[in-house]
């Protein structure tokens, strides 16, 4: 850890730049005590690692804090160094003793209270869920901040994100959900934003690095950019990874494939209209082929035109769907404001865009044409193509 107390209550800091041989003056006349545990700690000065205190061994709470890794200690004191340099009131491993929990950083704010944790080793989803609960209880606005070495870009545009890395996700003032993550070693931030997943753990994304010397606090809480992906890249990727996943079926899929099979359809000939990504696709775990598949089979396939459809029935399908755990609502601790059942909504304006559906007031819509399914691959391809004309149209258009 990076602050103590001195026998006199004074309270030392390292996050601050202090000089090595002021420090080892210091340690020569004073003693160091534990703020959390009041125990004694020692002050360590070595080449190797960070200036940092320590405690002895066998103390009460080192296991709270002691396994810090290098890049933990360098991560915040950075993070810290980077806030106090704004001019923002920030306080290196406050201890809140009410509700007994330390964030690496707590800072003011725009008159808000922020909790900054900055986390290199991965946590049981039920800590970082209690954590970031209690901080929301008691007036703080949690920020948790990853550690860079758990990001894993596959291709420029496409990254594997894990539940654990999901659990980063916040919201900005836009309403744009986003990952924020730093670098000690290369001094950067990363931001993993416009995440378009199409399968659990693959998304895609575009991923920007700010040096942190360059970038203000704003640009991590409140990211401005937009990075839309292009359909035609999309549905490429998409393909291949529906062709695979049916292909090769885990144990798990089989209903889901019994069920497309007994209404007659092929899932190697779905139409380009099912599986495509809407904005906040992210709130939901499952893949959007497989939640557009099972809104078309509950709702849509029964529709022919000019029928209405009511959001009452989408929702009645939706939460079928979610307590028989075919449809998964993703985990997400940080984000409290936005309903999952949105994502079916802006779907449905997406398939409006596409003249299948028109909206008639806020609760229903009518049917304009039904989804077909292609009947063959050449067929398949056909529709695919057209599709994407207009998307690109669509685009052109708005
Ligand atoms: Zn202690």
């Amino acid at each position: 850890m990076l602050t103590a107390l001195t026998k006199t209550g004074k309270k030392i800091c390292l996050g601050f730049e202090y000089r090595k041989d002021t420090l080892m003056s210091l340690r020569d006349k004073e003693e160091f005590i534990c703020p959390v545990c009041q125990e004694r700690v020692l002050l360590k000065l070595g080449d190797q690692r960070i200036f940092h205190f320590a405690h002895k061994l066998g103390g009460q709470c080192r296991e709270f804090y002691e396994n810090e890794t290098y890049e933990h200690l360098e991560g915040k004191r950075q993070l810290f160094q980077w806030l106090i340099k704004q001019n923002i009131a920030s306080v290196l491993e406050y201890y809140d003793r009410n509700i007994q929990q330390r964030p690496d950083i707590m800072f003011n704010y725009n008159g808000k209270r922020y909790a900054l944790e900055y986390q290199c080793s991965t946590l049981p989803d039920k800590v970082f869920t209690k954590r970031t609960s209690t901080y929301l209880e008691n007036g703080y606005i949690p920020l948790w901040i990853l550690s860079s070495s758990h990001l894993h870009q596959k291709r420029k545009d496409l990254i594997t994100l894990s539940n654990f890395q999901y659990s980063f996700l916040r919201t900005a003032s836009s309403g744009k959900l986003y990952i924020p993550a730093y670098c000690p070693e290369k001094q950067i931030f990363q931001l993993v934003e416009s995440i378009t997943p199409f399968s659990i753990k693959n998304s895609f994304a575009h991923l920007s690095s700010l040096p942190i010397q360059s970038i203000e606090l704003d640009s991590i809480l409140d990211p401005q950019n937009d990075h839309p992906l292009t359909q035609a890249r999309w549905s490429k990727e998409m393909e291949k990874y529906i062709f695979n996943w049916a292909l090769h079926p885990r144990a798990e899929h089989k209903p889901f494939l019994q069920e497309v099979y007994n209404q007659g359809l092929n899932i190697f000939l779905l139409p380009p209209e099912i599986g495509l990504p809407v904005d906040h696709s992210v709130l939901i775990q499952t893949p959007p082929f497989i939640w557009q598949t099972y809104l078309f089979v509950d709702v849509l396939a029964h529709k022919t035109p000019h029928e209405l459809i009511t959001l009452k029935e989408i929702y009645t399908s939706f939460q079928k769907r979610i307590s028989k755990k075919q449809i998964i609502i993703r985990h997400l601790p940080q984000v409290k404001n936005v309903n999952p059942f949105s994502v079916m909504i802006e779907y449905l304006l997406l398939l409006e865009k596409f003249n299948f559906l028109t909206r008639k007031g806020d609760m229903i819509f009518e049917v304009q044409k039904k989804i077909l399914f292609p009947h063959t691959n050449r067929e398949k391809e056909e529709a695919k193509q057209n599709f994407l004309v207009q998307y690109e149209n669509m685009l052109t258009r708005s």
